[in-house]
């Protein structure tokens, strides 16, 4: 194993950030092969990534995490991207149902510091699960959403995972999204129409106001003091000291450079 650092992927980062989402999602599949996975929380943007990776026939799997109280309309979102896009849609669950969670630990959404401890059990936890399978896990995180995502890197290192972040859409705009969703009639979740700008748990996501920031509908009864679960690492750290091991093969491929294992 070697040592992939985040100041070697944000040279990577700068040498790629005129690359198509279609040319960054090609890389990875390129680079990774199977050790490479999407993750979707059947967002638009998450559906726009999902169904590039279905245009591309990529054959990238796409893991989505199921807290136990997601939106019936997420769910199906779910489905219909296996079953329409033929994705390969792996689902993780956390340990405990919320009402097993509710009766050892009560309703911890209630607080700040008891909604970093469920998300970390019931969105986190579940997709350390899938550590050690994957190489590289593709979000579809953009620029344009603004808030910490306003400087999102297009590859970071997520040392929970020990694996590469990879944001193909962190350039894509506003009105890229809007003309790619109308000129491929993507399949997207029924709650964005009813005034959902972002959607999670149904616990914690509520529509917001025409004036609202996107964010505003999570944790909205928190006020001000929670906008994210933590299962994006860039959201929440900014990474840049951070590091992950790989096979040296691998970051020379990453990095597109060569070890002369002569020397
Ligand atoms: S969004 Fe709310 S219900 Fe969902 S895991 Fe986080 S705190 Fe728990």
């Amino acid at each position: 194993m070697a040592r992939l650092t985040q100041k070697q992927l944000n040279q990577l980062s700068k040498n790629f950030e005129e690359r198509t989402p279609d040319e960054l999602l090609r890389w990875a599949k390129e680079i990774f092969g199977d050790r490479a996975s999407a993750i979707s929380a059947m967002q638009k943007s998450g559906s726009v990534m999902c169904h590039m990776i279905s245009r591309l026939k990529l054959d990238i799997p796409v893991l989505f995490v199921d807290t136990g109280v997601m939106y019936q309309e997420t769910l199906e979102t779910r489905d219909r991207m296996s079953s329409e896009y033929g994705l390969d849609v792996r689902t993780l669950h956390p340990e405990m149902t919320m009402a097993e969670q509710t009766d050892k630990l009560g309703v911890l959404y209630l607080s700040v510091e008891g909604q970093e401890q469920c998300c970390h059990m019931r969105k986190v936890e579940p997709l350390l699960k899938a550590k050690g399978e994957y190489d590289a896990l593709i979000g579809s995180l953009r620029r344009a959403d603004g808030g910490r995502r306003g400087v999102c890197p297009l590859l970071a290192v997520d040392t929970e995972m020990n694996a590469v972040r990879i944001n193909p859409m962190a350039n894509f705009t506003d009105e890229q999204m809007a003309a790619y969703l109308e000129e491929n009639d993507v399949i997207i979740n029924p709650l964005h129409k009813q005034g959902f700008a972002t959607i999670g748990c149904n616990r914690c996501t509520t529509p917001i106001l025409p004036h609202e920031v996107k964010r505003a509908g999570r944790w909205r009864h928190l006020g001000t003091a929670a906008a994210y679960c933590g299962i994006n690492p860039t959201d929440v750290s900014d990474g840049d000291s951070q590091s992950i091991d790989l096979p040296q093969d691998l970051i020379d491929r990453i990095l597109g450079q060569k070890t002369d294992f002569m020397i």
